[in-house]
């Protein structure tokens, strides 16, 4: 018989699958099972147009047989079942392939991408050694058997089969040494993982079950219980979602359990939110906030959304309308009875209903990481850690509207302390002398608090918010003004931290060595609007500082975006250090030999600019410089 190629992706994934030491392959069984619920789904939405194809709502369930004998175990379903194009279609390819590269056969990775994708029915070659998938597909006249060993391809032919629906029969691998497949041939090892994982599961998951029965005694018979061995075809889950148990009753395993099972994480949630919410629209949400960003989240194929039910039925895998972008980690479920099963994704957006939950999922959410926020610090920084580019984004985004939602939402690194801070206990720490809150920008926070004029500023008794994300700066000039007080980046060059003394002291000497300044801005040709004396700079000898709205750092995140190219140079100055020895020697320079006062200007403006964490404009030159003053 002519046998058939899986495509090159989906050879890759079964490969990893067949020679898999993932620990977790029990998740098998919750795979192919849940497949078989989606299928029963189906048949059901179909039915509620075309009475034709439908059972008995009682009807639908799933059954699962374990052949100790023959090593097999079967998961069979009365559901939409598959023709033979579909067969190709959804068992030739992987259904995930076209999502994602597998980056490597490392095995940590295959765990990862095990999680990730939620591998489906591939996931039954981790404990098979042959499937075969018998199947006959609403209106369909013909059956047909899909078989495979594995990586060798697979046949489809046709087969006989009365009943619409999906039979899978695994045929497990031989024991080895550490590795036991047949415990899933036991009854109490399946009823487990039933429990464990499909519990939610709205269709009845049925197994005969061997019991043994005391016998009845005749009358005035002695002796020990007589005991028979009887079938009992037993239901093993309750049905009942999670998200309809009272809060109370649900324990945070099986909240992780759930979670990760339903969106393909490895690991717990961070946070789990789970309420029942009465008023014009009731419905519950069991929402939760991952730890880490799925491997796609930076990516545009990342989609958002909350899944949607109406009373235990999903009417779709992710609503986006449900969710704000700045809050598009957040994974769930919200069902409601009030919604209609045919809603559309067209009359979605107009939907009250619709638009009532969103509104008070945003709510919702906002409170319970504030929550998080104030009771659980560390918590809420791998949260921050993960997300907190995204808050960022949503503050900056749509002109700022969206700040007062989320400002308080933000932590930053300060000088003062090693813990994060939120802007509220930034501002309610100010000594009374401070009027504005300060920040640097630097590629990590370690660098920015080291910049010439962050000291300065640490220097007269200020906390300095210390960012590196290239978000950081526009989402704090979204914010524009907190708590009265408006944000001020330590190289700007108004910072205005001196007394009035100290100020005519450095007016005075910019007046005196006027002509000496000029002559170092025009050794620079137009790269600075000024060079000047200043006494902001703490210990250090020079520093660039921004003499309008956008900040060096700002301009050299702009100037990387195409069409952004007019911000390529913010307007600078030099400045130089008005108590640093080096002040003395550029006046002497200027009296003595004002080549080499030229030829310093341009190293310093270099050094200026690399200490803004700024490219240097020819490094060839620079080094050609310095090595001209060194070879004197
Ligand atoms: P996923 O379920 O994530 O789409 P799978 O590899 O588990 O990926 O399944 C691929 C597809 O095969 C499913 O989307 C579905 O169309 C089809 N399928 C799998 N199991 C069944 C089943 N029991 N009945 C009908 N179709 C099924």
């Amino acid at each position: 018989m002519h046998k058939k190629q899986f495509k090159t992706e989906s050879k890759k994934m079964l490969d990893m699958m067949i020679n898999s030491v993932y620990t977790n392959k029990e998740i098998f069984l919750r795979e192919l099972i849940s497949n078989a619920s989606d299928a029963i789904d189906k048949r059901y939405f179909r039915s509620l147009t075309d009475s034709s194809v439908g059972l008995a709502r009682e009807d639908y369930c799933i059954t699962i047989t374990a052949d100790k004998e023959a090593r097999t175990i079967t998961v069979a379903d009365n559901g939409c079942g598959m023709t033979d194009k579909d067969l190709e279609q959804n068992l030739g390819t992987i259904a995930h392939s076209d999502s994602g590269e597998f980056k490597s056969d490392n095995n940590d990775d295959n765990i990862s991408i095990i999680g990730q994708f939620g591998v489906g029915f591939y996931s039954a070659f981790m404990v098979s050694s042959r499937i075969v998938v018998t199947t006959r597909a609403l209106d369909s006249q013909v059956a047909y058997r899909w078989e495979s060993e594995g990586v060798d391809g697979y046949t489809i032919t046709e087969a006989d089969k009365e009943a619409i629906g999906t039979e899978i029969v695994m045929y497990l691998k031989e024991d080895a040494e550490n590795e036991t497949y047949s415990e899933f041939l036991d009854a109490y090892r399946i009823q487990e993982l039933i429990k464990k994982y499909s519990d939610y599961i709205r269709y009845p998951i049925r197994m005969d079950v061997e019991t043994s029965r005391p016998l009845e005694k005749a009358e005035g018979e002695e002796g020990t219980p007589q005991y028979e061995t009887v079938v009992e075809n037993r239901t093993l889950n309750s049905m009942v979602p999670i998200w309809h148990r009272k809060a109370s009753d649900v324990s945070d395993e099986e909240y992780a359990e759930f979670y990760k099972a339903h969106f393909y994480d490895t690991q717990a949630p961070l946070r789990t939110i789970h309420t029942r919410m009465e008023g014009s629209v009731e419905y519950e949400m069991l929402l939760f906030v991952p730890q880490n960003a799925p491997y796609d989240y930076y990516s545009k194929d990342y989609v958002k959304g909350i899944q949607l039910y109406s009373d235990g039925v999903m009417i779709m895998e992710k609503c986006s309308d449900l969710l704000p972008d700045y809050f598009n980690f957040v994974r769930g479920v919200v069902d409601s009875s009030d919604l209609t099963l045919n809603i559309s994704r067209e009359t979605l957006q107009q939907n009250y209903q619709v638009k009532t939950i969103a509104k008070s999922i945003e709510k919702k959410i906002k409170s319970e990481l504030l929550k998080m926020q104030k009771e659980d610090r560390e918590k809420y920084e791998i949260f921050f850690k993960a997300f907190g580019a995204q808050l960022k984004y949503g503050v900056y985004s749509d002109y700022g509207i969206h700040k007062d939602v989320l400002q308080d939402l933000l932590v930053f690194r300060t000088t003062a302390c090693d813990r994060y801070v939120t802007l509220k206990e930034y501002v309610d720490s100010m000594p009374e002398s401070q009027k504005s809150i300060y920040y640097a920008f630097a590629d990590t926070p370690e660098l920015a608090s080291q910049l010439p004029r962050t000291q300065a500023v640490v220097e007269k008794g200020f906390d300095v918010l210390l960012l590196s994300d290239d978000i950081d700066e526009f989402a704090l000039g979204a914010i524009n003004i907190y708590s009265d007080k408006t944000f001020k980046n330590v190289t700007s060059g108004d910072l205005d931290l001196s007394t009035d003394e100290e100020k005519d002291a450095v007016k005075k000497a910019n007046e005196e060595n006027a002509e000496m300044l000029t002559a170092m801005s025009d050794a620079l040709e137009g790269k600075v609007k000024a060079v000047r004396f200043s006494n902001s700079l703490g210990e250090h000898p020079v520093s660039l500082s921004s003499e309008g709205y956008i900040s060096a750092e700002m301009a050299r995140i702009l100037s990387k975006m195409p069409g952004n190219e007019m911000f390529a140079n913010a307007e600078m100055a030099l400045e130089i250090n008005i108590s640093h020895k080096l002040s003395e020697t550029l006046k002497k320079l200027f009296a003595e030999d004002k080549e080499k006062l030229s030829l310093y200007a341009k190293i310093l403006y270099a050094q200026a600019r690399q200490i803004s964490g700024l490219e240097i404009e020819n490094p060839v030159e620079l080094s050609n410089m310095i090595c001209e003053l060194m070879t004197e």
